[in-house]
Parts: structure tokens; sequence; C-alpha cells
């Protein structure tokens, strides 16, 4: 009796650390996440690591996320957002005011932060984040589990999720502002296969969707690999290889996939088409 539980023991302990070395090793995991050098991280690797260790894909009542990080709630049809009917609404000067509340959780520092990942959609574009006073339709930042958004203005309150401290990067600040302003990742553009390859035995097969094209505006601008919407190269990749590859043209080997901190030149470019505003200097 006691060789057997002495062998249960001993069985129970090699799986434990079986199973340690599946979700630890550098191969193996943590899955749909890969250790990067700092520089090389990209805000939606950011996003995915906050999300995929701490969040589980239903963030609260019937609210899912798509993509890693844009809510949907089911019943509501948010991919509608995408024929241009989910804009805030533009000012007769010319501006987009986004109002917002902030949850009285964050720090002075952290408050900081969040008004530094405002800056960065506003340099460049007819965007305002502006305090709410009376506006019927805002963005209510809170430090939910994770870093996600609802996709463009959905009519009254909305949540942006800024978890602390891992979303309160500016990048990931930016990224997910964007979502609220409409914008899906760049990779889920109709047309992205003339641009990118998808690796898809490389990927977590649970995340497979995360994937998916969708029928997007692309604004007439071009495909934009250095977008704060793109993926990165390692995105939900299951054993660290490649998920998503620029096609093979002359420098598809200095392509960089994805935006660390700051918006790209067309990402600004797309929120002033999109809002029609005219080009503002930097
Ligand atoms: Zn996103």
């Amino acid at each position: 009796m006691e060789q057997i539980i002495l062998l249960c023991l001993i069985s129970t302990c090699i799986s434990t650390i079986h199973a340690q070395k599946l979700l630890f090793s550098p191969k193996w995991g943590p899955i749909g996440y890969k250790e990067h050098d700092a520089d090389d991280m990209t805000a939606m690797d950011e996003i995915i690591k906050a999300n995929e260790f701490q969040a589980s894909r239903l963030i609260d009542g019937s609210t899912t996320l798509r993509e890693g990080d844009i809510a949907v709630s089911s019943g509501r049809r948010s991919k509608v957002c995408f024929a241009r009917s989910c804009l805030w609404s533009k000012s007769v000067d010319g501006h987009v005011y986004v109002a917002y509340s902030l949850s009285p959780k964050y720090s002075e520092m952290e408050t900081k932060m969040i008004k530094k990942g405002m800056d960065g959609v506003e340099k460049g574009t007819c965007v305002r984040f502006v305090p709410r006073t009376h506006q019927r339709d805002y963005v209510e930042i809170q430090p939910k589990t994770g870093c996600w958004s609802y996709l463009g203005s959905r009519g009254g309150r909305q949540t942006v999720s800024l978890q602390s401290p891992d979303c309160l990067r500016v990048g990931v600040i930016s990224h997910e502002f964007m979502h609220a302003l409409g914008f899906v990742h760049e990779q889920s553009r109709l047309d992205r296969d003339n641009y990118v390859t998808i690796m898809w035995p490389n990927i977590w097969r649970d995340r497979l969707r995360n994937f998916e094209k969708f029928k997007t505006d692309s604004l007439d601008l071009p495909y934009d690999y250095g977008s704060i919407m793109h993926f990165g190269m390692f995105a939900y990749s299951q054993d660290g290889s490649p998920t998503i590859i620029p096609k093979n043209n002359q420098n598809s080997k200095d392509i960089k996939l994805g935006q660390a901190s700051s918006l790209s030149r067309i990402d600004k470019m797309k929120i002033n088409k999109l809002y029609k505003c005219g080009t503002t200097d930097e």
C-alpha cells in the first residue's frame, strides 16, 4: 500500500514538473506570448501578454474579446461599425472631441501615463480627449481585468479597460483608444494576404480566430506594416515560431511589424481620413 502511495507521489511530482515546463519553458509558453527583448515588444505584444495571463475571454456577463482585445457584447452587432456608423461626432470647430472619465483608482503617475497615450493619438490628428462634463457619449477608463476597448462609439457610456500596471504603457493606451475611435487591427484588412503570410500552423489553435479577416474600410491608404494596430510577428505563437511574416519582396527582411509606443504616420492619416479632418501639422 505504502509503495503505491509512494509511486503516486512520484508520478504526481513528475507530472507537476512536466506541467511547469510546459507553462514556463521558453519553448512552450505561456501560450500565445513570446518573450522578446523589451525593445522588440509591440503594443499588441504587451496587450496579449496582459490579456493571456490575466483575462479570460469572457470579460463580463455576455461580453467577450475578439482578436484579443476588442470587446463585443452579444446581441450588439459591432461589426456594423466598419461601415462608418460608429464615429464620434465632429464639432463645428473641426475637432472630434472624445469625452472621458477616469477611474479614481488610478494614481497620479498612472493618470499621467494615460494622458500621454491620449496625446499620442491627438498629435497630428483632429481628435481631442476632454474630461467629461455633461456629454452623453463618453469613454469610461477603468482598471478592469486586461487591456481592451469596444469598437467605435457605441452611444452612451463605454468602457476602455486599462489594467494597472500591465496596460499602462503609452503604446497600449493609444492602441486601445484607436479601437474606441473605430479602428480594427491592421492585419485583419481584407487585402492583407497581398502583404503578409499568416503562418496558420504556428498559431495556438485556440486563438486562430484572432487572425480572421474583416470587411474593413481601408480608406484607400496603403497597407501599414508599422501600424500601432498591427500584430507583432510572433502574436499568439504556440512554440515561438512566427505567426505573421511580411510577403516576400525585396525589402521584406527590413520590415518590422507593429509599433511599440507611437502611432505611425499612416495611423494618423487614417484618423484624419475617417473623420474627414484636414491634416494637422505635428
Ligand atoms: Zn487591439
